[in-house]
């Protein structure tokens, strides 16, 4: 398959200029009829590895996906690309099913969504020369090595022998080793070509504070977020409530999501999320895994996760547009208590524990936390991230020995029969009922530490467990106790070295910040909130938040403008292209302004554009060239054209297709309609050539 074809068929269909890292190898790899595993992180663009294919292929593509309650979406978005397909699982009527057949038979449907339960359907009509190609989403479900495992998969092993001769497309955002394998070897196809992408989410801003007082965090945290979606993921289903009504109280629009609710609540609870009328989600893991939100703007962990998988996927689910996110997660002891008891009583209680240890190291790391995060997945990054607490705020180590020792004698005059609030509050010589009932002041420790906050004692102090100076006895009400390591501090003068962590205030500037009630941005998603309710599909599906940025920053105000925003393919720009152009050109006159004709990128890429025309490079040669799709390129010189640049578009358009437009020009009822031109003709002359041809008029005309 040619370059060309494909980047055209991006911006065509999808309405992107070029591919995403990966992207392009997976997809001729698939054409060449080759098996594929594609490993990449949730939001990295998965889903266009088949469906472009999906549209260039001769014959149907299957998409085997687990996720029954997200099919819809899927495929109404698709379709709302322009690609008939449709869906099949164990929620539809038969009489759906049997129009689903006929469509199949007539050949309408390229991409076509099942539950693995519902393979006996197709099973019995789709053969072998049926079936272009074969894409098995959240293929991790097949192994039993997972997190995810699901029985049903299990049997998709035999779909490569019923269809041999038909590459399969394995994908999954599950990065660990034993998983990638063991997805091969059930699924039969051992010599598939593994693609792995970059687990690196820059995006998204890392940051892990103790869990203290955490709805004062939250709160804090919510601030500057007024407008925007996130989720809280907790670990039981009473914590969700209390904190949805705590922050219902407060005036957010929140809403708890567990298992325990029944299935029409959840649903519509997502839906209300996904279509911004709720703004937070309180959640168990239970939530997430069935909805494609874009614009999730931040995630927090109000409990400890019990591994980094799902830590990761999780915080995955915040910035899946690409813009800029926040995560924070709450450290906490008790909770990694809990924790441990759920790992005890599992079969794979080892792997469980040691998992878990690694998510606790990870929340302790005093160094670039994405790089810990990464190595995890094998990853190895060269530099710190910069967009991590860490990273923003350095610690620096300092010789801390007294602290230690102040700390660690304290902790033997208690004998070891308390938890660490109890010894802070000794040290700091404070008068609480813990105090006085025991008679604490009265200990030569008791005091000792009254220049040192109660936030920092908190944060040496674990320094000093992760040092192996004191453990916790999780036995005994997590009382700290010495090790035989704290003698050498305490005896024998060997030294310690603490990190001290800085309290931070600022927050790391982001470009969502600037996000107001009254700005264009919001416009373009209240028209894009009457669009999806008028169709009754999500919002995310019509445009996602970084179109809407590139509109608000480029202001198109035609058809062609349109078509140069990421994000815009044909479909889309015929169907709603005019509500949001009407709502900017709105938007621009009452702000009295005209059209900023500020250099911006788009500036630039139109001079590079120019650059080659002139250079008498063909438009093909320029498309290639510059990774972008020809109709890009068209549309390139139809602007340069306006702004009085010399470019022949005759060479174009053969003179007699010219003549037939301009004939028609006369005729036609909707003159201004590319689309009337196009069913004018019955489809006989490409878009292309009607909307040069009208250019060619335009100008005609005026003269
Ligand atoms: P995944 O299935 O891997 O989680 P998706 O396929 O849903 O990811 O893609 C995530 C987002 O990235 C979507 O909004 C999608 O439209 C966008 N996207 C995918 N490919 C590209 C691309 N080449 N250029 C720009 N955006 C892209
Ligand atoms: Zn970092």
């Amino acid at each position: 398959m040619k370059e060309t074809v494909l980047l055209d068929t991006l911006k065509e269909y999808f309405g992107y200029e070029s591919f995403r890292p990966l992207q392009k190898k997976i997809i001729e790899s698939v054409f060449k009829g080759k098996d594929n595993l594609v490993i990449m992180p949730t939001g990295g663009g998965k889903s266009i590895c088949y469906q472009l294919p999906a549209i260039l292929l001769p014959e149907i593509t299957l998409v085997i996906s687990p996720l029954i309650a997200l099919m819809k979406d899927q495929v109404d978005g698709i379709n709302a690309n322009g690609v008939p397909a449709a869906f099949l699982n164990s929620s539809q009527e038969e009489a759906d099913k049997q129009a689903i057949f006929q469509r199949i038979d007539k050949k309408e449907i390229k991409l076509l969504y099942v539950a693995p339960e519902s393979l006996q359907f197709v099973d019995r009509f789709l053969t072998d020369g049926r079936v272009s190609l074969i894409a098995i989403d959240e293929a991790h479900c097949i192994s039993s090595w997972g997190h995810d495992f699901r029985p049903a998969y299990t049997q998709l092993g035999y779909l490569k022998n019923r269809f041999p001769s038909t590459p399969v497309l394995a994908l999954t955002a599950t990065a660990d080793k034993a998983t990638r394998n063991d997805i091969c070897k059930q699924l039969n196809i051992p010599n598939a070509k593994k693609h792995v992408a970059s687990f690196d989410r820059k995006n998204l801003s890392l940051e892990v504070k103790p869990g203290i007082k955490r709805f004062e965090q939250i709160s804090d945290f919510l601030k500057n977020r007024k407008n925007e979606s996130g989720i809280i993921y907790c670990l039981s289903r009473k914590t969700t409530e209390e904190l949805a009504s705590k922050l219902k109280a407060k005036g957010f629009k929140a809403e708890a999501y567990h298992a325990g609710l029944d299935h029409l609540e959840r649903s519509q609870i997502q839906d209300d999320f996904i279509n911004d009328e709720k703004q937070i989600i309180c959640a168990t893991i239970a939530f997430g895994m069935g909805i494609d939100k874009s614009n999730i703007r931040w995630v927090i962990h109000y409990n400890m996760p019990k591994n980094l998988e799902g830590y990761y996927q999780e915080i995955g689910r915040a910035g899946r547009d690409g813009l800029a996110s926040d995560t924070l997660l709450f450290h906490s002891y008790a909770d990694v208590i809990q924790l441990q008891k759920f790992a005890s009583n599992a079969k794979n209680e080892e792997v469980q524990l040691a998992k878990l240890d690694r998510m606790k190291q990870y929340s302790e790391a005093l160094s670039c936390r994405r790089k810990i995060l990464l190595s995890y997945f094998g990853e190895y990054l060269q530099e710190d991230c910069g967009n991590c607490d860490i990273c923003r705020n350095p610690p620096e180590f300092f010789e801390g020995t007294i602290i230690a020792q102040k700390a660690l004698s304290c902790i033997f005059r208690l004998k070891g029969s308390e938890p660490i609030s109890a010894i802070i509050d000794v040290l700091r010589g404070s008068q609480n009922e813990v105090v006085r009932r025991n008679n604490y002041q009265e200990l030569s420790t008791y005091g000792i530490g009254k220049d040192i906050s109660w936030n920092h004692w908190q944060q040496y102090i674990i320094q000093l467990i992760n040092l192996g100076y004191v453990e916790i006895a999780f036995d005994q009400n997590n009382h700290l106790k010495l090790t035989e390591q704290a003698k050498k501090v305490l005896f024998e003068k060997e030294q310690v070295y603490l990190a001290d962590v800085k309290e931070r205030k600022v927050k790391a500037q982001k470009d969502t910040a600037a996000i107001t009630e009254n700005s264009l941005f919001e416009r373009l998603r209240k028209v894009r909130l009457e669009i999806a309710r008028e169709e009754d599909i999500p919002a995310y599906l019509i445009f996602n938040d970084a179109t809407l940025k590139d509109m608000e920053k480029q202001r198109p105000m035609s058809d062609s403008e349109f078509m140069l925003i990421n994000g815009v393919g044909r479909k889309k720009m015929e169907d709603y292209g005019f509500r949001f152009i009407k709502e900017i050109i709105a938007f621009s006159k009452e702000k009295r302004e005209t059209k900023p004709r500020k250099k911006t990128k788009k500036g630039n890429t139109l001079k590079e554009t120019l650059n080659m025309y002139k250079r008498g490079m063909s438009v093909e040669e320029i498309a290639r060239e510059r990774e972008v799709a020809k109709n890009t390129i068209f549309t390139h010189l139809m602007k340069l054209y306006d702004e009085g640049e010399e470019i022949n578009l005759h060479q174009f358009v053969p003179n007699s297709e010219l003549k037939s437009i301009r004939n028609a020009q006369k005729e036609l009822d909707n003159p201004n309609s590319l689309k009337s031109y196009y069913e004018h003709f019955e489809e006989a002359i490409p878009y292309e050539t009607i909307k040069i041809s009208l250019k060619i008029l335009e100008k005609e005309n005026l003269n």
